[in-house]
């Protein structure tokens, strides 16, 4: 008998028909004689929709309130599938994230946690009823009710995983897994069977939309096997597992596309120690995430420095840097939100050669100009024209031989 948490996304509790589904599909794993704690979204686009209100009623976004108003979303999503697994002759009960005992920090709208203390969660489990938990939300240090940041779902169902020990977290969702690309953008992908931790954390971060990172990173640190696969169609979908050294690596697993970037390019910077560190000491300090960064070679004592940071944090980096500027004597900022990045990932890249080299040719055979590159162990990625990255995403996939039959 296994302990396995199931978690059902936005789109798998869509209606009251997709939660009867649900149930059903709790039911018969429970008759198969495993034990189940159920972690769910908010129904399809509640959330959106709750936002939405809120930018109504008020021109501010008051965190508290707002993670308030958000986890009202996951609530009613619980009661129903609860009472759903009634109907099925499954005996659950429903709890609030703060009822399961997941404890954060004081961080509204991305809270940390801080400990799992899922008492109830066991109790339950004990009695033999089928837990249903509201992902998505905590509690905090001072008490309040906090969220864990847009697509936590996952971090709740990881966490609760590794806490309760669980032999699985089964992430349901729209897709059947995970796959070699964008499905949408290379018709001829291919579903993966397995990817190791590492190789989804690197997917994750470069632009795959299956699985919020930092609950990879959570399943990582706790080594908890996770398995994405599809609420409608209920077939095995993509395990996410520890690394195995008994398998010959793929040399590239997946290309990924992410046009949710814009770049930054601070020029004519003087070329001494400490003017980067005040550059992203500023850009830290204003809570905004940096991602590729390229500082060129200098010349004549000065060079320019480009980086990547999320285009909703556009207007706060251009601005921080305009005051930085002054400061470290650069000489212009500049920004441009019409690019892509492309990256290909692979665990077996470390012991092969001539990667990046067949990345960068078939990208110059397609006429592709790169703008940056950046490279991690297991990962490539470069920076292209926006309108470029679909067709640099078709024609590197078909030349690592990852195109189906
Ligand atoms: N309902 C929340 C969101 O839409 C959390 C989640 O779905 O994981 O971001
Ligand atoms: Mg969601």
């Amino acid at each position: 008998m296994a302990l396995i948490v199931q978690k059902f996304g936005g789109t798998s509790v869509g209606d009251a028909e997709r939660i009867r589904a649900v149930a059903e599909h709790v039911a018969r794993t429970r008759a198969a004689g495993d034990d189940v704690v159920v972690v769910v979204s908010a129904m399809g686009k509640f959330t959106d929709d709750l936002l939405r209100l809120a930018d109504d009623v008020s021109p501010t976004r008051p965190p508290r309130e707002l993670d308030m108003l958000l986890t009202a979303g996951e609530r009613i999503s619980m009661a129903l599938v609860s009472m759903a697994l009634g109907a099925c002759g499954v005996e659950s009960a429903s709890f609030t994230g703060s009822q399961a005992g997941i404890i954060t920090n004081t961080e509204h709208t991305r809270a940390k946690i801080l400990e799992m203390r899922p008492d109830r969660i066991r109790e339950a489990l004990a009695a033999g009823l089928v837990p249903v938990v509201a992902g998505f939300q905590g509690v905090s240090t001072e008490r309040d009710i906090t969220t864990l940041g847009r697509g936590g779902t996952d971090v709740t169902a990881v966490a609760l995983a590794a806490a309760l020990k669980a032999d699985v977290c089964e992430i349901y969702t729209d897709v059947t897994g995970v796959f070699s690309a964008d499905p949408r953008v290379v018709t001829k992908a291919r579903r993966l069977a397995k990817v190791s931790f590492d190789e989804m954390l690197e997917i994750a971060a470069t632009g795959g939309r299956v699985l919020m990172l930092r609950s990879v990173e959570l399943a990582r640190r706790h080594s908890v096997p996770l398995h994405v696969r599809s609420s409608f169609t209920w077939e095995p979908g993509t395990w996410i597992v520890e690394e195995d050294p008994t398998m010959e690596e793929a040399v590239v697993s997946a290309v990924t596309d992410d046009t949710s970037e814009a770049k930054i390019t601070v020029g004519g910077v003087p070329d001494r120690p400490g003017i980067a560190a005040k550059l992203f000491r500023r850009l830290a300090d204003e809570g905004i995430n940096v991602d590729m960064i390229v500082q060129n070679t200098s010349l004549n004592g000065m060079t320019d420095i480009s980086f990547t940071v999320a285009k909703t944090d556009l207007a706060a980096a251009t601005a921080a840097c305009e005051e930085v500027k002054v400061e470290i004597g650069a000489a212009q900022v500049t920004s441009d939100d019409d690019i892509g990045r492309v990256s290909i990932v692979g665990a077996g890249m470390k012991s092969n050669p001539g990667v990046t080299a067949l990345m960068f040719e078939t990208l110059s055979e397609n006429g592709i100009n790169i703008e940056m590159i950046s490279t991690s162990s297991i990962r490539i990625s470069c920076v292209l024209r926006a309108d470029r990255v679909e067709a640099a995403v078709r024609h590197l996939h078909t030349a690592f031989g990852l195109d189906a039959a």
